[in-house]
């Protein structure tokens, strides 16, 4: 445990049981934003009030404002090369206020995405202050998790200033946003308006207020029919783009969302998208269902069929993994550049191969849960985020796919990358801090390890007995945010087990997976099996006895063989034919050295 969250948990504001502690606290935004976007200009103009409480105990002077698109701005600090028309000016603040008082924020060439705020008079523990900004941007030619998708169609994502998260571990989070890094937020309300011009849609986070206003009658018609419809309903399709009315033939149309504690917010809006919408009970008790929508450019094939992946994709992580009820009352895929989750809505590429729409589609929204419903810092544990999203995405393959294919797509995807990479950071330690790490030192100690890290607990304790820890981890850091310690302990104290042999072994490791045959000894048909685990990673493994007549048979070992001896467990197996080899095969937990992995009978 690092120092700062040692200290959290001495001060009380996490529990060593896993629950928030007694005095856990966290800070509180109200967002009233307004965002005019005209198309083809360029040009984004906003205004926000922002009341922000301060929950914490602590009197705060030098808060820290995100502006995450001076990401664009020439020498920020990034993770990849800029082209040129990725580059704008970047974020310009035309005014800032204080509690109504106008102050001087920095605006020189060495501020990027952390805006350095001086407040005049201290806010107090239990007391709010009001910011107030007016900004513009340019909205980048080059789209990825945002940006122009196309002249009339924008993703605006990152795009107004925001109160960066204080919280009881670290203070301020003052860390630069370089891309991969994508959330820490606090959970916030938001009422924003979107000011576009007549015949243009917008999507995105939140609640749609008075539809009846922006849409004519039949689109109006389609949009709530598409809440109580299985099937997708086509709210506006390339052909009725052509009457140019789709909308209400105001000048401008003032799009109104509103949501209540969501960690950020992002819109989609074009002139010529298609817009489909679909809906599913994603909560059996209450009957409640949530809306699955796509919009995208008529010419993109497997975007067709996107409203029903995203609908598929709600109904089975409700009812299945994590088996939590979609927590919104919508979805939006919108088709972009990238492959990437906000809070109801996701901006994902087209794909020729509708196998890995689908894929992306289910990934992307099984953030839902991680980051988002539950406030996770992925900025510096983003294996609380990626790595459930990867573990989600292989069990929602396996009722998609079949299982052989989907574990094939995961080795691939997922796990080649790293055992296949001898090189050191593949092997630190999943726990991070992942806000020191870039490439392969993040992406696969967050997506692939990390996820066969889950899974690997879940084959240890089973299936019910997993998803009951989850569940409570769910419930009781949902809306709040969680450490990785606190997630351990959770499940310590709900398994009622000390597993932190485990987590120090899977998560605080240089491990990876390498297992061996030391030895085998044969008893009459029993036979010992010595694993040595060269990798020491306590991973899952298949003891296959391959029989004289050709079949073979499998003897699963979870990885509580590694329990009290991570270095080498013994196992008994039980053969009923002539054994005439014996292999490990760990499946997805793939072995960095297979060359060590069978015994051969000797020939007599
Ligand atoms: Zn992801």
């Amino acid at each position: 445990m690092s120092r700062d969250v040692k200290q959290a948990y001495k001060n009380g504001t996490r529990s060593m049981d896993g629950k928030p502690g007694k005095n856990y606290w966290q800070n509180h935004g109200r967002y009233a934003i307004t965002i005019t976007a005209m198309p083809p200009g360029r040009t984004v103009k906003g205004t926000e009030t922002i009341t922000y409480i301060n929950n914490s105990p602590d009197t705060l002077r030098s808060p820290s404002i995100k502006l995450f698109l001076n990401i664009h701005k020439p020498g920020a600090p990034r993770e990849f090369g800029a082209t040129p028309d990725y580059l704008t000016p970047g974020v310009h603040v035309d005014e800032c206020k204080v509690n109504g008082q106008t102050i001087q924020v920095r605006s020189d060439q060495f501020v990027f995405t952390n805006l350095p705020v001086k407040l005049p008079k201290p806010l107090l523990p239990h007391d709010s202050v009001q910011f107030s900004f007016d900004w513009h941007y340019e909205i980048s030619l080059r789209s990825g998790r945002e940006g122009m998708i196309d002249s009339t169609t924008y993703f605006l994502a990152y795009f107004y200033p925001r109160v960066a998260v204080y919280d009881d571990y670290n203070g301020w989070d003052r860390m630069p946003f370089m891309e991969s890094h994508e959330f820490y937020s606090d959970f916030n309300d938001y009422d924003v308006t979107i000011n576009v011009p007549k015949n243009y849609i917008v999507v995105g986070t939140g609640t749609l207020q008075h539809p009846e206003n922006l849409l004519q009658p039949t689109f109006l018609k389609r949009y709530n029919e598409s809440f109580t419809s299985d099937q997708t309903i086509q709210i506006v399709t390339k052909q009725d783009w052509q009457a140019k009315n789709i909308t209400t033939q105001n000048a401008v149309n003032s799009w109104r969302f509103s949501s209540v504690n969501v960690p950020d917010v992002a819109f989609g809006i074009s002139d010529h998208f298609n817009w489909d919408g679909c809906s599913v009970v994603v909560d059996d008790a209450t009957r409640r269902r949530a809306g699955a929508f796509a919009a995208y450019n008529d010419t993109a094939a497997d975007y067709h069929h996107v409203a029903q992946y995203a609908r598929h994709s709600l109904d089975w992580l409700s009812h299945h993994w994590p088996g939590i009820p979609y927590p919104y009352e919508k979805t939006t895929v919108f088709q972009g550049y990238a492959g990437m989750e906000y809070p109801m809505m996701a901006n994902d590429e087209s794909y020729e191969d509708t196998t890995f729409s689908r894929f992306v589609a289910e990934h992307e929204i099984a953030h839902t849960y991680m980051p988002f419903y539950m406030g996770i810092n992925e900025t510096r544990y983003g294996f609380m985020d990626e790595g459930w999203a990867t573990t989600f995405e292989i069990l929602i393959g396996r009722a998609d796919l079949g299982v052989e294919k989907a574990e094939e797509t995961y080795k691939q995807f997922r796990v080649e990358g790293w055992i296949n990479d001898p090189s050191p950071g593949e092997d630190v330690p999943i726990v991070g801090p992942g806000d020191n790490r870039i490439g392969q030192a993040l992406g696969d100690n967050e997506y692939g390890k990390a996820s066969l890290g889950y899974l690997a607990m879940k084959d240890l304790l089973g299936d019910e007995l997993f998803k009951k820890c989850l569940h409570e981890y769910m419930n009781r850091w949902h809306g709040k945010h969680p450490l990785p310690w606190d997630f351990f302990f959770t499940f310590n104290d709900v398994a009622k087990k000390n597993l932190n042999w485990f987590w120090s072994n899977w998560f605080f490791s240089h491990n990876y997976i390498d297992l061996a045959i030391k030895s085998t000894t044969r008893l009459g048909n029993d036979y010992s099996v010595t694993i040595e685990n060269i990798g020491g990673m306590a991973a899952p493994v298949n003891i296959i006895a391959n029989y004289s007549d050709g079949t073979k048979e499998s003897f699963h070992q979870t990885p509580v063989i590694w329990q009290s001896n991570q270095g080498k467990a013994t196992v008994k197996i039980s053969s009923k034919k002539k054994v005439e080899s014996i292999s490990l095969d760990g499946g997805i937990f793939m072995d960095a050295d297979t060359t060590n992995n069978t015994w051969k009978e000797k020939a007599f």
